[in-house]
């Protein structure tokens, strides 16, 4: 992260806004994926659950981003799911839009159906593909978007492959160069990036890496970040897996995002998992991301991390506390004329 974004984002938080926001559009995803945190039962905090939403189609859709877009003015948005994709006819009218608005759009996929040919062409649009491990795992878990699929549907594509390790992945020694020596030369790839399986408090899955697994995974990517330069993840930011934020109200990405669900009204909290999340095993790369840049001082003199979090007291205190939780919306709507 450059210093005009830092400086961006912080004139955002202290206008009383989020700088990024996380924005579930379907509730509908073909795939079944083992310990997906979007269709837990706590996901929304209990009672309802990602299925029961009332969920938005065609113009509805479009409006209603375009309308909660204009309402927050995040610089940066990241469209998941569900998965993304079974929207894809709208996402094809709404990626525009959101581009021409000046907003960075992440769209998170499992890329089970091709992506749009105009989509290669556009700047500020970043199509992060989940890929779950090598292809017996990963067809194992997110079948049909198996690896067969998914090199077809990203042809002619720019990505960012997304890795979630896991306690099973890192039982096999070699596992992540493996996947590293097959991803990074496929022309389609730009980036590759790798978090760690968050789990919730009091979770006990195999998914989960022992402490000794951790450690050598944060050795691995260290070595391997020099051996293939794809690997977009820089050194703070793999020793940051060592020292994940000890609470959500430690951690700049949940503080910094607003996530909110298919029916563009509930709100996910305390980050985009939802629920109760086990801070202190976390691993989400945009937490340690943020984290890591939390660290730096501006001017050599101020630490971010204590920048942004006084900086969104006092936006909280400016704009209200209402304004924050729950904006007014936007009167014009330049779609809808
Ligand atoms: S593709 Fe994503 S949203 Fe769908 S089940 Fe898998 S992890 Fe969950
Ligand atoms: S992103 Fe990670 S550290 Fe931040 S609130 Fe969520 S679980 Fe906690």
């Amino acid at each position: 992260m450059r210093t005009s974004d830092i400086l961006r984002a912080w004139t955002r938080i202290l206008d009383g806004h989020r700088p990024s926001l996380s924005l579930e559009i379907t509730r509908e995803c073909p795939l079944r994926c083992p310990g997906c945190y979007a269709y837990e039962d706590q996901h929304l905090g209990g009672g309802k659950t990602l299925r029961d939403l009332n969920d938005r189609k065609g113009r509805d859709l479009i409006h209603g981003v375009l309308e909660v877009a204009d309402r927050f003015r995040p610089l940066h948005l990241s469209l998941v799911g569900g998965d993304p994709l079974v929207r894809y006819r709208e996402l094809e009218i709404l990626v525009p839009l959101l581009l021409e608005r000046g907003i960075h759009v992440q769209i998170v996929t499992s890329a089970f159906r091709p992506l749009p040919a105009a989509w290669a062409a556009l700047e500020h649009l970043n199509i992060v593909v989940s890929i779950d491990g090598l292809q017996p795992e990963h067809d194992l878990r997110r079948k049909p978007a198996t690896y067969d699929r998914i090199l077809k549907n990203i042809a002619g594509q720019s990505i960012t492959v997304h890795c979630t390790v896991t306690g099973q992945m890192m039982k096999r020694p070699g596992y992540l160069g493996e996947f590293l020596e097959f991803w990074s030369p496929r022309p389609e790839v730009q980036k590759v990036w790798f978090s760690v399986f968050t789990p919730q408090i009091g979770d006990d899955l195999p998914e989960i890496p022992d402490a000794s697994e951790r450690a050598r995974l944060i050795e691995d990517l260290l070595v391997l970040r020099r051996r293939y330069r794809k690997l977009d993840m820089p050194e703070p930011l793999i020793r940051q897996l060592s020292a994940p934020p000890h609470s959500p109200e430690e951690c700049i990405f949940a503080l910094t995002t607003q996530s909110i669900s298919a029916d563009l009204e509930t709100r996910i909290t305390p980050c985009q998992f939802g629920g109760n999340p086990d801070c202190r095993s976390c691993g989400c790369i945009a937490s340690m991301g943020l984290a890591a840049v939390g660290g730096h001082k501006l001017a050599g003199v101020i630490p971010v991390a204590a920048l942004f979090k006084a900086s969104r007291k006092i936006g909280d205190w400016r704009a209200g506390r209402n304004r924050i939780e729950d904006p007014k919306p936007a009167p014009v709507l330049r779609v809808l004329q």
